[in-house]
């Protein structure tokens, strides 16, 4: 349950923090003495970008015996309010010096005016080594001494590799702790799940509390820091960040939308295996900026069966502070999205019955869930543009279609065409997939008619004339079994009153759409459906069709 927001305030040089505003800080690394130029210089273009804070990571500068002066410099001239951290090696930094030289980096630090806004230290050396603990309080103590501003100590604890044993009673221990302002925990998420984590550390906090994770599936925790009232997030410069799966600051400013982060902020996903190469999150995010949506979608990779796809989605639907309203399905999971939808209790639309797959999830007013599919659409309406640019007037009605494949875009394809009354020829490399498919259409099912739909061997496309030609199988698709090739048959005639549609999105002009433009042919390609399908996501979630043209280009 969502804790009541902890009423407290922290002062910043130039910022004021309260309750519900999260800083950008930018872990900008300083290795050497001859570094610190190029590392005000960075800091600043990172403050031209939105960042509040910069901390200082001085971990191997500290090992040098002519440190200080550098040191004194970064806080002095520092284009933001900073913090001071040697970051040692048994917490992901690369510090392996003594004590006292960490004191004295510290010590250096404090001498500046204005001295650092924070001094970082791990839990574990706060602890573990007494003298430590006590000159971090100390310094914290005798920077404030006649000066307008105070250095505060963040206490912090790091695990690389997984979630640490014990996280509530580390957490619990910085937060009980007098001599520390800030509490600080980051850990590398094993899956998406551990963000919510995370999030619940935040809702309960005693204290200003950061609490992120890190790698591909902790994103989620930083860019929603806002959302539960997190003191920080951290972001990168440039391209060296200081732990794994931080964004820049101008990703999280521009493409976040981060400073419009807030409890309202609803949360999708695109949830696939892998994940990393959808465009989903760029398109969506964008449209939901243009729309004034206050939405963010991210990229959720969920290992391919039905286990982890299920407790995944139970828990990010079920926990209510999120408000996780909505998931765009992909492979493998279209099958998993229906299983799911269904023992759910909620409604499995036409399409997504008919087809066996869902791509798309959403929640009604009553808070139930539904599974819909519109991938169907998506062919249906960029091959209905796609006419229409031939000079036809985009119906589809009695028109001869061939569909190339058996798969999960081939079935709604040929669902969604012979649904509007086009006759359908679906030809697949095992014929036995496609035969079932067309079996499957060819009956009646409750109130939605038979379709027109039948399989034949391939050979025949090269025999019969067909108005359109849709590739559904993945030959073509970068990185797919056969890229560079063309699965039509060589004999296929093509004139220019064919339309030929590929489902491959990339690359864009695959061999099949060469050839047939090469003969004539009106052709369009696999990007105008992902567009088109996303745009019926994006109205199944927000009740609105998307502003299209703030759509990314290919
Ligand atoms: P799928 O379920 O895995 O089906 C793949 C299909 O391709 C099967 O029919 C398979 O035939 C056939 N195939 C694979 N390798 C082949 C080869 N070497 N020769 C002949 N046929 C081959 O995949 P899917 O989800 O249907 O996706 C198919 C393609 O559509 C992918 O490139 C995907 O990226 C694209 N797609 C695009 C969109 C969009 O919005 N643009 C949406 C969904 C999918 P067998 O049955 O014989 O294995």
């Amino acid at each position: 349950m969502l804790a009541m927001c902890v009423a407290y305030e922290d002062s910043l040089p130039s910022v004021t923090y309260s309750c519900g505003v999260t800083f950008i800080a930018v872990a900008i690394p300083v290795a050497r003495t001859d570094a610190v130029s190029r590392a005000l210089e960075s800091a600043q273009t990172a403050k031209s970008h939105g960042a509040d804070l910069v901390e200082w990571r001085v971990d191997t500068l500290a090992e040098d015996p002519h440190a200080s002066a550098a040191i004194v410099r970064l806080v002095q001239e520092s284009p933001l309010p900073c913090i001071v951290t040697v970051r040692d090696q048994s917490e992901g930094g690369a510090f392996s010096g003594s004590d006292d030289e960490r004191i004295a980096a510290w010590r250096a630090a404090s001498s500046a005016v204005p001295p650092p806004a924070y001094i970082d230290i791990e839990l574990s050396t706060y602890h573990a080594r007494a003298p430590m603990g006590d000159s971090a309080r100390e310094i914290a103590r005798i920077s404030s001494i006649g000066k307008l501003d105070a250095t505060r100590v963040i206490l912090s604890f790091h695990d690389f590799r997984g979630r640490p044993p014990g996280l509530s009673s580390r957490v619990a221990e910085m937060w009980s702790d007098p001599g520390s302002a800030i509490a600080k925990v980051v850990w590398t998420a094993r899956t998406v799940r551990d963000n919510i984590e995370a999030f619940e550390l935040l809702a309960s906090r005693a204290k200003p509390t950061i609490a992120l994770c890190m790698g591909e599936h902790g994103l989620m925790s930083r860019v929603l820091a806002p959302k539960f009232g997190g003191f920080l997030t951290y972001a990168r410069a440039d391209a060296h960040g200081t732990a794994p799966g931080q964004p820049t600051v101008e990703e999280l400013v521009r493409d976040w939308g981060f400073r419009l982060i807030n409890k309202s902020t609803k949360v999708f996903g695109v949830v696939a295996y892998p994940v990393s190469h959808s465009r989903s999150p760029e398109i969506h995010n964008r449209w939901f900026r243009a729309a004034n949506f206050n939405g963010r979608l991210f990229a959720i990779g969920v290992a391919p069966s039905w286990e982890p796809f299920k407790a995944t989605l139970a828990e990010l639907f079920g926990h209510a502070p999120l408000d996780f309203c909505g998931a765009a399905v992909s492979m493998p999971h279209k099958e998993n999205a229906i299983r799911f939808v269904k023992e759910s209790g909620g409604v499995i639309e036409e399409s997504a019955q008919r087809i066996g797959a869902a791509n798309t999830i959403g929640k009604s007013s009553d808070g139930r869930l539904f599974a819909r599919n519109t991938d169907a659409d998506g062919v249906v309406e960029a091959l209905a543009n796609a006419m229409r640019r031939a000079g036809g007037d985009g119906n589809l009605r009695g028109k001869r279609i061939a569909i190339l494949g058996a798969g999960g875009a081939a079935r709604a394809a040929a669902f969604g065409v012979a649904s509007r009354g086009a006759s359908v020829v679906i030809t697949n490399r095992t014929a036995s997939k496609a035969k079932r498919i067309a079996e499957e259409f060819a009956v009646a099912s409750g109130e939605a008619p038979a379709l027109d739909v039948n399989a034949k061997a391939l050979s025949a496309l090269s025999k019969e004339r067909f108005d359109v030609i849709i590739n559904c199988t993945s030959v073509g698709m970068d990185g797919g079994p056969a890229a560079d090739q063309n699965p039509l048959p060589a004999e296929v005639v093509f004139d220019e009153r064919v339309v030929v549609m590929d489902a491959v999105y990339s690359p864009a002009k695959t061999a099949l759409l060469i050839h047939a433009e090469q003969r004539g042919a009106k052709c369009v390609g696999g990007w105008e459906m992902l567009v088109a399908q996303a745009a019926h996501q994006f109205e199944a979630w927000t009740g609105k069709r998307p502003p299209t043209d703030a759509t990314p280009s290919r």
